[in-house]
């Protein structure tokens, strides 16, 4: 809950990784700075895991696990370069338990987080945790410490991890996934009020990115809002164990966009919609009152999602218009597997070659101009305020209007003061593009935030994400 006002980009929480973890899935790679690394290659003196070399083996970020690893008996091994040893799941928890036992204050800070333990233990995939990640730890190495404190430990990293990059060498290198225990106590919202960034320090920043007013609740995301409601809601409760209960979640429209809404095979009109806002509704058309079942409904979209991400983005931009025309066919015009495809047009038209900006025809301005307009009257309502991907389609459009504006100016289509009425409104998006791209990397301003983040913190603790 926000204690006062807060404007766009003030910095609402800095945090620090307490620990950071490989993928469970991982094939062998480094333990201390995440490179690739050959199974037949290096191998650390003590615990036997491939390393880039002796420089890694001494490393501050392998040492909680190589302390342990090094009393496996029998000794741990990592032979196949194509798969995932269980040994690289057991590197997170054996890191948490370390934070557990050397530095109490963060422990505190992530012993208040959710485990969702007794929903985990019922699913299937638990049993790779029960029957490889802690008989590893506990037997084979001889940790000590209680095996429902482990599973905690996996439980809570598994509610609350959030996928870490390497950004220290100026690259954006996935290497797995970071429990951020201040970031964690944040509530999910598809239509979130914040945006987070991770800097080259490697620390996260959330910043608002809206005016958030004084009673709101703050809010992030755990997963991104391109998605329609019907593919993106059954995620919440797979992966993180609880049903979003936000204003796009509870509203078969979507805030009016018809993000999944489909066209009705009886009447064609783009009116094939949930009926309700339950997640297992059935979908019934508006106009006619036509029923389907969600199950057909999830069959389809899945069926052209699948078409789509393998359609090449290197096809011509003639493809593209048709893929669009044909998805519309099924789809509402602004379904989101129809604004994915827009999205990927919008780019070619202007940056592909032989469709250069001053290579397109003024009907193919247009439809830039178009597309990127739909695009963002439509993703400003399902993520508003000053967004990364607005920034982007901003810049996309200063070109075709810039050119088209001068173009009706010179062909006397406008007059004068229309001209300056268009040329303030690219100047504006101008400025605004310029904020929405802003604080991609880490500004000096945020070494002040310490001071206060405390008391934005406090009533977010009270809080729990349930
Ligand atoms: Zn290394
Ligand atoms: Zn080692
Ligand atoms: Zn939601
Ligand atoms: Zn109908």
């Amino acid at each position: 809950m926000a204690v006062r006002d807060i404007k766009p980009f003030e910095t609402i929480l800095l945090d620090r990784p307490a620990i950071i973890g490989p993928f469970d899935d991982t094939n062998p790679e480094c333990l201390e700075c995440y490179s690739k690394v050959s199974v037949s290659g290096y191998k650390c003196t003590k615990c036997n895991l491939p390393l880039c070399g002796p420089q890694c083996e001494d490393g501050p970020t392998h040492a909680p696990e190589c302390r342990v690893l090094q009393a496996a008996d029998p000794p741990i091994s990592v032979e196949d370069q194509d798969s995932a040893h269980p040994v690289y799941a057991a590197v997170a928890p054996i890191r948490m338990i370390h934070i557990m036992r050397t530095n109490p204050d963060i422990w505190e800070q992530v012993d208040r987080l959710m485990d969702h333990l007794e929903d985990r233990r019922k699913e299937t995939k638990w049993s790779f945790v029960r029957d490889d990640v802690l008989p590893l730890i506990s037997e084979r190495c001889g940790l000590k410490c209680e095996p429902d404190m482990i599973e905690r430990i996996i439980g809570i990293f598994r509610t609350n991890s959030v996928k870490w990059e390497d950004k220290s060498k100026g690259l954006c290198n996935p290497i797995g996934h970071a429990l951020c225990p201040l970031f964690s106590m944040m509530c999910h919202s598809c239509v979130n009020n914040t945006r987070n960034t991770q800097t080259m320090g490697g620390e996260m920043i959330v910043r608002a990115a809206k005016h958030i007013k004084k009673g709101e609740e703050i809010t992030t995301q755990y997963r991104g809002p391109n998605a329609g409601n019907i593919l993106r809601r059954p995620d919440f409760p797979t992966n993180w164990l609880f049903s979003c209960d936000c204003p796009r979640c509870n509203d078969p429209t979507e805030l009016g966009t018809m993000a999944s809404t489909m066209r009705c095979p009886a009447c064609q009109d783009p009116c094939l919609l949930p009926a309700s806002s339950d997640i297992d509704s059935v979908w019934r058309c508006t106009s006619c009152q036509r029923e389907e079942a969600q199950e057909h409904v999830i069959q389809v979209v899945q069926g052209l999602e699948m078409q789509l991400d393998a359609f090449p983005y290197s096809a011509s931009p003639e493809a593209w218009e048709d893929l669009i025309k044909k998805y519309q066919e099924q789809l509402h015009d602004d379904h989101f597997l129809c604004m994915q495809a827009k999205r990927m047009l919008l780019q070619i038209y202007g940056a592909r070659e032989g469709y250069k900006l001053d290579q397109l025809s003024r009907e193919l301005l247009d439809r830039k101009i178009a597309l990127c307009r739909n695009y963002i009257d439509i993703f400003s309502r399902l993520e508003p305020g000053y967004r990364v991907w607005k920034g982007r389609l901003l810049e996309e459009l200063l070109g075709p209007l810039t050119i088209t504006v001068n173009k009706d100016l010179e062909d006397q289509k406008i007059d004068k003061i229309q001209y300056i009425l268009r040329y303030k409104e690219i100047v504006k998006m101008v400025k605004e593009a310029a904020q929405c791209r802003q604080f991609e990397e880490r500004d000096t301003k945020d070494e002040m935030i310490g001071q206060f983040y405390q008391s934005w913190m406090k009533p977010l603790q009270n809080g729990s994400r349930d």
